[in-house]
């Protein structure tokens, strides 16, 4: 096939869904390989030189033989593949349901409007707050997910800024994440509640099910 595009992929796999929205939901994962960043908390290093070039058609067959219609794109750091979008434009074709977890570090206004966007804001104990691209916070639709994943007291009272600058603050889907074993989630409890603040308390479910088990 003549736009028969190569993704350079680390891994395709079935599991549950452990953030977001679709939390609990069985969902295929299609993770790329690659990443540009150093995240201070990063679980999928082993993704940011393992993978081979998978064609896109190879890609739609492989998903097809589970029976379910989520689809999250992960990574490493999806949106660096050079063929990404091609990638998306034709899982949305498919009719899945699609979703795309992303660093905020990379431009994202190219993504189809039909793919849920997952966007990480870096906050300060990721050593990468820096590199956050502003613009991606004007431009994510109310209806895709923002995500802090918060380590540090410091980190938390970052994000609240970052909310409030940004007029985050009538999204319903602002999700605070505790550092898997650096911040008890009992502590974000306390701040949230004290704070009145919208957001939503997020455990990453896979890892209370599986820890860090690889393909999970
Ligand atoms: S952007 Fe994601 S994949 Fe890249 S280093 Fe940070 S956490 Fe890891």
């Amino acid at each position: 096939m003549k736009d028969d595009l190569n993704v350079s992929i680390n891994e395709i796999f079935y599991s549950i869904q452990g953030e977001a929205k679709n939390s609990g939901k069985p969902t295929v994962f299609v993770r790329t390989s690659g990443c540009p960043f150093n995240c201070s908390y990063c679980d999928t290093e082993y993704a940011f030189s393992e993978g081979k070039k998978v064609k896109i058609s190879e890609i739609i067959s492989t998903i097809k033989q589970y029976k379910t219609n989520y689809i999250t794109v992960t990574g490493g750091e999806p949106l660096v593949q050079k063929n990404i979008i091609n990638l998306l434009d034709s899982l949305v074709k498919n009719f899945f349901n699609v979703s795309i977890e992303t660093s905020g570090l990379i431009d994202i206004s190219k993504i189809p409007k039909e793919v849920e966007i997952v966007m990480d804001v870096k906050t300060p104990s990721s050593n990468e707050d820096n590199n956050n691209i502003k613009n991606n916070l004007s431009i994510i639709k109310k209806t895709d997910v923002v995500k802090f994943v918060i380590g540090t007291k410091q980190d938390y009272e970052w994000s609240k800024k970052i909310i409030k600058e940004n007029n985050l603050i009538d999204f319903k889907n602002i999700f605070f994440s505790p550092t898997h074993d650096l911040l008890s989630p009992s502590d974000m409890a306390d701040w949230i509640l004290r704070d009145n603040l919208n957001v939503t308390l997020q455990i990453q479910l896979h890892k209370y099910i599986w820890g860090n088990e690889r393909g999970r």
